[in-house]
């Protein structure tokens, strides 16, 4: 039986080698399959069971039971906004990311205010998190989308994963005093924060104890766990790729109106350390904006950006990879083309040819007007005249300087390549314009492979 070393050793090693991640899963053994004998010791009885499954149905019961009073629907949306910017400014972009420094002050107040979404402690959230990015599409990411819709939305939370994901560094958090203040006292801030709170604001402001506690604070904790956990499913599923294609994440307007701009997922797992999840200004990224004010009162500072010059390279990939599919869509010249020289052009058995079938000579190659003598916009008689002739200068401003399109159009027509004393490619003008600029992979280049 062959040893199994401990994973961290091995890690290390491992980690310059190209395939780390499946050198990681070799060394553990996954969880069973979940069968019917087994499925209850499979599941997590509190985080699951109880807070995604049987708190929303019983919020639901009781919302039925419950008028939902104007004041109450816009403090449920003031507060709902709140908490969800202690996630997604607090948890994702400064604790999980760095992307940014907050003072003490801001710190306190965003580790508290995102107790309200019981999400779980920063520490565990983040570990999760960086995981994500660091193992993403893979079996060590806690919320892999490639096992699904469901598993990365709700599934990783009801169900003990296969396999323990990857292994991530969050030792700056637990030098971080505020974030293990926030791990001691959880229970009691998501009492309070979650709650209490809202229901007492509802209470004491227009007397709506009941609606208070059903909708600011219920309700509003199962919509942001469902928002949350859009970023995890719809931003992986859904959307445009427009800095790279590698991975599944995905931008769409959609899932960043229902995350306070988290929906930028393509830009944010590229550029992760970016305070920024979107970068045009019309863009919606609340958090941003946020952040960014924050900035300007001095409750933030550091506020990190990706070099534009990386980002437009990002963006520029993707468009050539598009506009590489798009040519390879069309039909150009044919490039494995006979090749031949004066001698034998000039030879009787091509000047009968030429008699026989309307060949000219233009810029290198021979072409066959045989299907176009009718199609020629300045007449038949005159492509006659050059039928078996070098027809270069005529073409190109002699008689007539012909367009872009006539120019792409005769390189379709192109039967022969000459060899010997007339050019061909070696001017830019007798070069198709369609052709001029191309998109050409590193590899066909290395290989010579292009034409
Ligand atoms: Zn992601
Ligand atoms: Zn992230």
């Amino acid at each position: 039986m062959t040893e199994v070393k401990p994973a961290v050793g091995k890690a290390e090693g491992a980690e310059a080698t190209e395939n780390y991640v499946s050198l990681l899963l070799a060394q553990e053994k996954p969880r069973p399959p979940i069968t019917w004998s087994n499925w209850w010791t499979e599941v997590y009885w509190g985080q699951g069971i109880a807070l995604m499954i049987i708190m929303p149905l019983c919020t639901f019961v009781a919302a039925y039971y419950t008028p939902l009073c104007t004041n109450t629907t816009i403090w449920m949306m003031i507060y709902y906004f709140m908490s969800a910017m202690g996630i997604t400014a607090g948890y994702h972009r400064l604790w999980a990311h760095r992307s940014y420094n907050a003072t003490r002050a801001l710190q306190y107040a965003l580790a508290i205010i995102s107790a309200a979404a019981v999400q779980g402690p920063i520490v565990w959230w983040v570990r999760g998190h960086r995981a994500h990015h660091r193992y993403t599409d893979t079996d060590l990411d806690p919320y892999n989308a490639r096992r699904g819709f469901l598993w990365p939305h709700i599934g990783w939370l009801i169900v003990k994963p296969r396999r323990s994901p990857g292994k991530v560094d969050v030792s700056d958090l637990k030098r971080n005093d505020i974030v293990i203040w926030q791990l001691r006292h959880y229970p009691w801030l998501v009492l309070v924060m979650a709650i209490a709170f809202p229901t007492l604001i509802a209470g004491l402001g227009w007397g709506d104890w009941k609606g208070g506690c059903v909708y600011a604070g219920f309700l509003k904790i199962i919509i942001l766990q469902h928002t949350t956990s859009c970023v995890n499913s719809v931003a992986h599923w859904f959307g445009e790729t427009p800095f790279d294609d590698k991975h599944t994440p995905r931008d769409h307007l959609f899932t960043a109106l229902l995350t306070l701009g988290e929906g930028y997922h393509n830009f944010h797992h590229q550029f992760p350390m970016d305070y920024r999840n979107a970068i045009k200004w019309y863009q919606y990224d609340p958090t941003k904006w946020l952040i960014w004010l924050c900035s300007k009162v001095g409750l933030a500072s550091h506020l990190k950006t990706f070099p534009e010059n990386e980002i437009h390279k990002g963006s520029l990939s993707m468009e050539l990879k598009r506009l590489h599919k798009k040519q390879e869509g069309l039909i150009w010249p044919q490039g494995d083309l006979p090749v031949v020289n004066w001698a034998t052009c000039k030879s009787s058995h091509n000047q009968s040819q030429a008699k026989l079938r309307p060949l000219l000579y233009i810029a290198g190659f021979i072409h066959d007007l045989e299907s176009f003598m009718g199609e020629h916009p300045g007449g038949e008689l005159l492509l006659r005249n050059y039928i078996g002739k070098d027809a270069t200068a005529a073409f190109f401003g002699g008689v007539y300087n012909h367009s872009n399109a006539a120019h792409n159009l005769l390189a379709m027509k192109r039967v022969g390549i000459f060899h010997g004393d007339v050019p061909h490619g070696t001017k830019e003008s007798y070069i198709p314009p369609g052709q001029l600029l191309r998109v050409v992979r590193m590899k066909k280049i290395s290989n010579q492979d292009v034409y």
